[in-house]
């Protein structure tokens, strides 16, 4: 006779839908995982609903492992895990020994994570080892940096009060591929009337979905900005009594916004001056108006000045102060959590690494070597060979004999192919964690609902043996996961209030701002040292919304977005299509391309070989890959990051993914 149990837990996928599911679990195996609705979530992703396929998919990582054949070969043994624990210690202590703590380099990222999972006993390790530090700049932080800078990360207008405001603006993010439960309530407020436009070089809303799709081209969202900016000074429309009571920062930003007609605006962005005008003039007549800022527009060189102009638009409107009206970037700006509450003050001040840069760290060909070099690699929580840029010189690193690569990972990842050794990681299913939602405002508690597959530990547990394996004696390191979920809990504050105790029992929690939803401007306010809205932040720089011309040393502009089949690389093991690369028809008929073809998608960087897909979701000029594609999908092995450049941002050293240039030709044989 079967055991049947149902658990609910909180999807920790990197999304800003933090929705509860129903798992299903028959003979301690997940038979389907589904969406919970009385704890308020009513339907959930196809990729979630598939998720279980990870768990028990061939390609899962069931036992520690070490490399037999050549780096990249994928030729692997089973070891115990007392064995690989005692060979990762050895390596750290005698590389800490040849090259000091430095050449050690933690790689790892954490939007499918929750708050236990990573920065918080990974970090503590890695800082009693005295390894290089990781600066965490694939995405979100200029944005991040930015937000924090204008308005102290105030929290954002709730995707529930979208279905309220008069006009929505989609700005740089796609809610069809992540955030899908922003959708209904767009469709809810265009059924009541409100204008909706989309602002991206890709079309990702369907028939009747939006009133204007505005397909601006990549690193151009700026001179959109501020040509809507002045627009509405030279209208006179700016709300100046708001602006005098609450902003700081006016002059710079007007200044710069008066550079930029929106004739010259629309020039440089090639989209029509009347389609920017009209956009302004909606979200200037009308109330409640919303911006949904994505994190699209920040991966480009001028990526943060843009998010900057974005954030600046519901200020100098005056549009806060009623529900619906506002902005939404991230929405964790609700919560804190002292980290240091938990595992105590962290003492490291090591030299950052930037992540972005991977590939010139450890590339063997770089121009300026690293001293000390990296000689010792640990992945967690990240798949680098396909998510960060220049893909070709991350794998000349990964092959460098002198590399020792750690990989503790799910399922045998591409990265997790170059490595020495492999470690079996849980997923949220199996472990322990905590997940704050960065959209709605709800947190959850993670507990398993199975044991771990295989000999799969959770992050906490490996580097709690690893630790005393070294003989560090801090007692976090000897805490349970449940004692660690309990700690934690109890250093986190929602909406200002104590979390609930009952998160540490794997409960959900969402959380109010007086008794609501919140008002920007009403119920939160900016969370500035004056507490006012600082229109030109310092983090903008020494030159605050100045625009810098893309390159054009290629026809094409890629993008590399989200898609509706990965979060992130994650599900790549599942989820393999043929690596496409899509073309608006012009384009294509210029270089005589069909859907179908196999073309070369190339620049001095790199090149990618897969199939050529024509379609007008994107615009003439811009072509598209999908993100965290893995090698296998692509017919030289190859993605999209071979062709990204590793150049950063002024912000926050932030990467520009979408600052790539590429020419795509017919493949030949
Ligand atoms: S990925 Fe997003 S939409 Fe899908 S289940 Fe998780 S939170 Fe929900």
């Amino acid at each position: 006779m079967s055991h049947r149990e149902t658990h609910v837990t909180t999807c920790v996928l990197d999304c800003p839908d933090g929705c509860a599911l129903e798992v299903e679990v028959i003979d301690d195996r997940v038979a389907s995982i589904g969406p919970a609705v009385e704890a308020g979530t009513s339907f959930i992703c196809g990729k979630v609903a598939n998720f279980h396929q990870r768990l028990y998919h061939e390609e899962r990582v069931l036992h520690p492992l070490r490399r037999t054949g050549p780096k990249g070969s994928g030729h692997f043994e089973v070891i115990s895990w007392q064995q690989a624990l005692e060979e990762i210690a050895e390596r750290l202590l005698a590389v800490r020994q040849e090259f000091g703590g430095e050449a050690i380099l933690p790689y790892h990222y954490g939007g499918s994570n929750g708050l236990l999972t990573d920065d918080l006993l990974d970090d503590l390790f890695f800082a009693r080892l005295g390894a290089s530090r990781l600066a965490k700049t694939i995405c979100a932080v200029p944005a991040t940096e930015v937000a924090v800078g204008m308005y102290g990360k105030m929290p954002g207008v709730a995707f529930e009060d979208y279905a309220r405001a008069q006009c929505i603006v989609v700005w740089g993010a796609n809610p069809r591929g992540s955030n899908i439960h922003l959708v209904p309530f767009l469709r809810e407020a265009r059924g009541r009337g409100a204008f909706v436009a989309s602002i991206d070089p890709r079309e990702n809303f369907g028939p009747g979905e939006v009133d204007l799709h505005l397909p601006v081209l990549p690193g151009q969202d700026l001179p959109v900005a501020l040509g809507m900016i002045n627009r509405w000074r030279t209208q006179g429309v700016l709300d100046e009594a708001f602006l005098r009571e609450h902003a700081r920062g006016l002059d710079p930003l007007l200044e710069r916004a008066a550079e930029w007609t929106l004739e010259r605006a629309a020039a440089v962005a090639g989209v029509p001056w009347r389609d920017i005008a009209h956009i302004a003039d909606r979200l200037a007549e009308s109330s409640p108006a919303v911006v949904r800022c994505g994190w699209g527009l920040e991966r480009n060189k001028n990526g943060a000045q843009a998010i900057a102009a974005v954030l600046a638009i519901p200020a100098l409107l005056g549009k806060f102060g009623v529900r619906g009206g506002g902005y939404t970037l991230s929405n964790n700006g609700g919560t804190r959590f002292d980290r240091d509450a938990v595992t105590g003050p962290l003492e490291w001040s090591t030299r950052r690494l930037n992540m972005t840069q991977l590939g010139r760290q450890i590339d063997p060909d770089a121009e300026e070597p690293l001293d000390p070099p990296v000689k010792m690699l640990f992945v967690y929580n990240s798949n680098p060979l396909v998510s960060t840029p220049d893909q070709n010189a991350i794998e000349r690193g990964l092959a460098r004999d002198d590399l020792f690569t750690v990989v503790h990972e799910q399922v045998m990842t591409d990265t997790a192919r170059w490595a020495d050794l492999v470690l079996p990681a849980t997923t949220f299913l199996e472990g322990t964690d905590l997940r704050v939602s960065y959209g709605d405002y709800v947190a959850g508690g993670i507990r398993p609902v199975i044991e771990p597959v295989g000999e799969a530990r959770t992050n906490m547990q490996l580097f709690g043996a690893l630790a005393r394996q070294l003989g560090m004696i801090d007692t976090a390191f000897s805490w349970s996961d449940e004692e660690l979920l309990r700690r934690a809990v109890g250093a986190l504050r929602l909406a200002g209030a104590p979390a609930e105790s009952t998160l540490a029992a794997g409960s959900r929690q969402d959380y109010d701002f007086a008794g609501a939803t919140p008002v920007q401007l009403e119920t939160v306010r900016p969370l500035t040292a004056d507490g006012k809205i600082q229109l030109t932040p310092t983090q903008l720089g020494p030159a605050p919304y100045a625009w810098l011309e893309p390159a054009a040393d290629f026809p094409l502009a890629l993008v590399t977005p989200g898609s509706d089949r990965l979060i992130n690389s994650t599900l790549g093991e599942s989820n393999v299509d043929t690596l496409t690369v899509t073309l608006h028809p012009d384009d294509a008929a210029r270089r005589g391309l069909a859907s179908g073809s196999p073309v070369r998608v190339y620049n001095r960087q790199g090149e990618v070989h897969c199939q050529a897909r024509v379609s007008d979701k994107v615009r003439p000029g811009v072509v598209a890959m999908p993100k965290g594609a893995w090698r296998r999908s692509s017919l030289n092995g190859a993605t999209s990051t071979a062709l990204c450049p590793d150049t950063t941002q002024v912000v926050g050293g932030a990467a520009c993914f979408n600052d790539a240039r590429v020419e795509v030709e017919e493949l030949t044989a």
